[in-house]
């Protein structure tokens, strides 16, 4: 174990205990909807849910990875649910949502991956909500041919898959997952749809090299990536990855100019970003613009 470092000024969250709070977590409780801010013990809940921005995770509470940064229990995943697309539909209209991210475990355990929940779930909920854009943060569908389109076909409006880190901390960081092919998937979505904005991220402070993100970047942008996230790796409890460095938030700023030099349509990259956070007025402002 690595015992948890102390947090930098810098990393400060407000407690989460307003009426909206308390609010957006009853109608989760109610609906039995799993949400990766409570999953992956973010620090940002007490912002987000005070404005119902919340990010719901399908397909259970069970992974079959064991991503070394992740707070989620690895196991085998329980059988899907087949009204959850239905209930996540009703929860996104009772929350108003403009704008909702969709995100879920890995499956490795179905043979399609679980592509097909997602697609149900994206077609319910622009039934319920026809105005409402729609975010999923998708796993990588590795070994699962045929999966993506069947995603794609849903039409989502932004095709979110994270990289997390850099290929040289695979091994140890994301050993269940393979660096290109996760480049590769959201190449594919631009192919199959270019219609769709496609969407990555890192965690920084995994003991990564200033040019070893550049070099991601330039990835990304051959793969056609719209918009890039970066966010410090806090470690949730002492049995996962040590944070190598808090990168401190001027670095941050360094890193969203490179970025922004190199043409992603979208940056968000400060110490507190993750991959959903202000994912609704950055798109709205991104429609607007
Ligand atoms: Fe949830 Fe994303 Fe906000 Fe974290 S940043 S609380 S995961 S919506
Ligand atoms: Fe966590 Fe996703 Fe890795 Fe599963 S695949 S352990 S949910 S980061």
């Amino acid at each position: 174990d690595s015992p948890i470092q102390r947090k930098p000024e810098w990393i400060r969250v407000r407690a989460p205990n307003s009426p909206v709070y308390q609010e957006t977590q009853a109608l989760m409780r109610e609906n039995k909807l799993v949400t990766v801010c409570e999953e992956a013990a973010c620090p940002n809940i007490g912002e987000c849910w005070s404005q119902r921005h919340a990010t719901m995770m399908i397909m259970g509470e069970i992974c079959t990875r064991a991503c070394a940064f992740c707070n989620v229990t690895t196991g085998l995943p329980k059988a899907l649910d087949d009204d959850e697309p239905a209930r996540v539909a009703e929860a996104v209209a009772t929350l108003g949502l403009r704008h909702v991210v969709i995100t879920s475990v890995d499956r490795d355990d179905l043979e399609d991956g679980g592509a097909r929940h997602f697609a149900r779930t994206i077609t319910r909920i622009r039934e319920a909500s026809p105005s409402t854009t729609i975010e999923i943060l998708t796993p990588d569908f590795l070994r699962k041919p045929g999966a993506l389109p069947i995603v794609v076909e849903a039409r989502p409006d932004v095709f979110n898959h994270n990289i997390e880190t850099i290929p040289r901390l695979y091994p140890t960081i994301r050993p269940g997952a393979r660096y290109y092919q996760s480049v590769r998937l959201l190449d594919d979505v631009k192919r199959l749809d270019p219609a769709i904005f496609t969407k990555s991220g890192l965690m920084l402070g995994l003991g990564e090299e200033k040019m070893e993100v550049a070099q991601v970047m330039d990835d990304f942008r051959i793969a056609d990536v719209d918009f890039l996230t970066l966010g410090q790796y806090l470690q949730p409890t002492p049995k996962h990855a040590a944070i190598a460095k808090f990168v401190t938030p001027d670095e941050f700023k360094d890193y969203a100019t490179t970025a922004r030099a190199k043409g992603f349509l979208q940056v968000s990259a400060s110490p507190l970003t993750r991959s959903s956070y202000h994912a609704d007025s950055d798109f709205a402002a991104l429609r607007e613009a």
